[in-house]
């Protein structure tokens, strides 16, 4: 029934459920990616370090490949100064030792000859022959022989051996010159820092020649290395190893539980070899840096996202309970009227949506109203008058069925929704709701109007059979003999009649179609003579004279009424300043008008002014107000008919006794005339007892007050005889004289025309 309401608490509910589906999502979204981003950073960088390395590897191998290739090319240029001396000259040797020391680098130089005898540069002469390299230089072999003791001061140093050749290509002695141990540090030109990184240059027998001061990894011999590089690899051929890693290899290895990252290169001809040992973390420590680095903030960010998707999950929960109140007070205000409690047209409509669907059962749609509701709310006020509305409010949801729902529209008006099999339900339904309110609302009389619209047509929109039901109530509220009607299409004519009626009332007026009636009143008992006269207005359209009824209940519900009364008004005034004009004593015409003026400021003066614009008296004219307008405002109305008077007018209450007035609104009303109602009286009117006695009292009671009285609608002679009997001052009725033309007034009156 309330879908819209569903709907929006069901959004609300999808809104939960999407957000929590965005927040998982974004969750294994964001491991997803770290989890693929981490390994690959961590083989990016890691690629990135083994590259470093080995470019660091290949540089230095190189440095120190040139380092020791210097060296050996310098006493390989040197030995050729032995060919042109005779080195069996020992001084000349020496000559020439001392001249080649002074231009090398070298601490010694020293001349071998094929005997093992060694002249040194500083002048000793030794038997060598026993030293390997000596004996490698004397087999024509060029070496570097690292770590030996120098035969001349007796210190650690690298000696380096080339064979001297004379001119005709003899093997004569070997050149040696000795130098201090090789040291990385100075000349490493690329390094990767760390203490436990080092670096190693194996011999071809995989004995370390040269390692750097920093060996503290505890690798200790290259066999260590081999074996962690494979376990397959236990001789000692590094050639081997290096073909296996392919010469210019990296490789990882574990030694005593840590990784390294190892990388290899030819030294002199690959019979050295060159390798670098780096810790892998210290290889990319930078890398590891920035990868944790990268992962800190991804887990930063993702940590923030998530508690920022925490706080609007939150947030949102709020608002949900918020808009869910907002929701449930909004249906309670949209589906519950405040005054009585009871259901609202919002939620009327729904159910009769709902009702219409079920095709099976016949519905009416009642419209039910409270007769001049707005006269009961002055009377008791606001409260008061909202009190009645819960009363009926209670009373319609007792008298209707089970299956029935009704609500307050507005104000005073009720629609019901009713089940019914036969139209005997109806009535008795709109009987029984119009007793119980007589019957328990006492402190006023109350009538209701009661429309009836059985549904016909199940398509048809609940605001269309609200206006069909309007219709019958309207047509309800202006019969005098029902206070319910069932519509019918008639009345879409009488609608459509009106519409067309609202549509030339101003043209028809500005056009003088309506014109003045004037209906005689007589003096009752001996005389009876015309004492004055009733203006009636009537319509005279397409050659047909409408009656007033036709149109004046339409002209009160739109107020045109109030230009119809100042019309007649006028006229009137016209009238009894030709009558005084032409020298007669104008007799008293009376002129309705309606109670829609009572509310007007200035209403009495602009009566006043009319006269005046005329030259008329106003003690000729009489204002006639039916006693309906009691249901104003009292005080109001006492006051206007104060003005009335105190302007000179007479005034006189209109159809007494047809409503609920009662005798009491006559104490302190300035009126000069009561028009006493023709209801009255019968056809018989003598033989109604009843009637009799209430006249003769209102009879008494108005002489009492010094009031007049006249009786409309005296149709007989019985009838006439009866008011005079019963002490009626005047009387107005078909029995004496119908409303009639002006000119015929003015010759039954003052014998005007008569000559014609
Ligand atoms: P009302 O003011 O009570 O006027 C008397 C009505 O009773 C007139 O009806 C008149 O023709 C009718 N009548 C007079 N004698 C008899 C009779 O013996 N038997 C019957 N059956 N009827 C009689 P009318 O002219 O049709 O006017 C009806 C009502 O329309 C008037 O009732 C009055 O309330 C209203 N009306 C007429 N003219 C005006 C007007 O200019 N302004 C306003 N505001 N209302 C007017
Ligand atoms: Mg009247
Ligand atoms: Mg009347």
């Amino acid at each position: 029934m309330n879908k819209r309401f569903e709907a929006i608490r069901s959004s609300l509910r999808n809104t939960e459920f999407f957000f929590i589906g965005v927040l998982v999502f974004v969750i294994l979204s964001i491991s997803m990616l770290l989890m693929i981003y981490i390994p690959s950073v961590a083989r990016i960088v890691s690629e990135g370090a083994e590259a470093e390395i080995s470019s660091a590897t290949l540089a230095n191998s190189y440095t120190a490949d040139t380092y020791f290739r210097n060296k050996m090319s310098f006493l390989e240029a040197a030995a050729s100064e032995f060919r042109k001396i005779d080195t069996a000259d020992t001084e000349k040797v020496l000559e020439t030792l001392r001249s080649i020391h002074a231009n090398s680098q070298f601490r010694h130089i020293g001349f071998t000859g094929t005997d093992g005898v060694t002249v040194s540069s500083t002048g000793s002469v030794e038997n060598t022959s026993n030293r390997q390299f000596i004996q490698a230089g004397l087999a024509g072999n060029a070496t570097v022989s690292p770590h030996v003791t120098c035969d001349f001061d007796n210190t650690y140093c690298d000696m380096y051996t080339v064979p001297v050749y004379n001119d005709s290509g003899k093997l004569i002695g070997a050149l040696t010159g000795d130098d201090e141990q090789f040291e990385f540090t100075e000349i490493m030109l690329l390094g990767i820092a760390g203490d436990k990184s080092c670096y190693f240059i194996f011999d071809s027998m995989g004995d370390v020649i040269y390692c750097s001061p920093g060996n503290s990894a505890g690798i200790g011999h290259a066999d260590n290395l081999l074996a962690a590089i494979d376990d397959e690899v236990v001789s000692k051929d590094i050639g081997f190893l290096l073909n296996s890693l392919n010469r210019s290899a990296v490789k990882r290895v574990s030694i005593n539980g840590v990784e390294y990252i190892a990388s290899f290169m030819g030294v002199l001809n690959d019979e050295w070899t060159f390798a670098a040992i780096v810790p892998a973390e210290t290889g990319y420590s930078s890398f590891t840096g920035l990868v944790v680095f990268t992962g800190f903030l991804i887990a930063i960010l993702s940590l923030l996202l998530i508690a920022a998707l925490i706080v609007v999950a939150v947030r949102i929960r709020a608002v949900k309970h918020d808009v869910s109140d907002f929701v449930g007070e909004s249906e309670q205000l949209l589906y519950t009227d405040s005054l009585t409690g009871g259901e609202t047209i919002a939620l009327f409509r729904e159910k009769y949506a709902a009702a219409m669907a079920d095709t099976a059962s016949e519905h009416a749609l009642i419209s039910l109203d409270v007769d001049r509701f707005k006269a009961v709310n002055d009377v008791f006020g606001f409260e008061g008058g909202n009190k009645i509305i819960r009363v009926i409010s209670d009373i319609i949801a007792r008298s209707i069925g089970r299956d029935d729902f009704f609500a307050r529209s507005s104000g005073d008006l009720f629609y019901i929704c009713a089940e019914f099999g036969d139209k005997r339900e109806l009535c008795e339904l709109a009987e029984r709701i119009m007793s119980d309110v007589e019957y328990q609302i006492t402190e006023v009389h109350l009538s209701l109007s009661i429309g009836i619209y059985m549904i016909d047509d199940k398509h048809i929109r609940s605001r269309v059979a609200a206006d069909r039901a309007d219709m019958a109530r309207e047509t309800a509220k202006n019969s005098k003999d029902s206070s319910y009607a069932f519509f019918d299409s008639s009345m879409l004519e009488r609608i459509r009649r009106e519409k067309r009626i609202e549509d030339i009332m101003e043209d028809s007026l500005a056009l003088g179609e309506f014109r003045v009636y004037l209906q005689p009143k007589y003096s009752l008992g001996s005389q009876n003579e015309v004492v004055g006269a009733e203006a009636l207005v009537r319509w005279n359209h397409d050659g047909r004279l409408i009656p007033p009824g036709d149109f004046i209940p339409l002209f009160e519900r739109n107020g045109f009424v109030t230009k119809i009364d100042y019309y007649m008004f006028e006229e009137v005034c016209k009238l009894q300043k030709k009558y005084a004009s032409l020298g007669f004593t104008p007799k008293i015409i009376s002129v309705n008008m309606s109670r829609l003026h009572i509310h007007k400021p200035g209403f009495v003066d602009e009566l006043a002014a009319m006269c005046d614009k005329y030259g008329v008296e106003t003690k000729y004219i009489e204002i006639e107000i039916t006693e309906s307008a009691a249901f104003e405002n009292m005080e109001t109305l006492r006051e206007i008919f104060r003005q009335i008077k105190s302007k000179g007018f007479h005034v006189s209450i209109d159809d007494f006794g047809s409503g609920y007035s009662s005798l009491n609104m006559l104490k302190d009303m300035p009126v000069d005339v009561l028009k006493i109602d023709r209801s009255f009286l019968t056809e018989k009117a003598d033989e109604n007892e009843d009637a009799s006695i209430i006249i003769s009292c209102v009879v008494m009671l108005a002489s009492h007050l010094d009031i007049h009285t006249i009786c409309e609608g005296i149709e007989t002679q019985v009838q006439a005889d009866l008011l005079t009997k019963l002490g009626c001052e005047m009387a107005q009725g078909f029995f004496f004289a119908r409303p009639m033309p002006v000119p015929d007034y003015e010759k039954l009156t003052y014998g005007l025309g008569e000559g014609k």
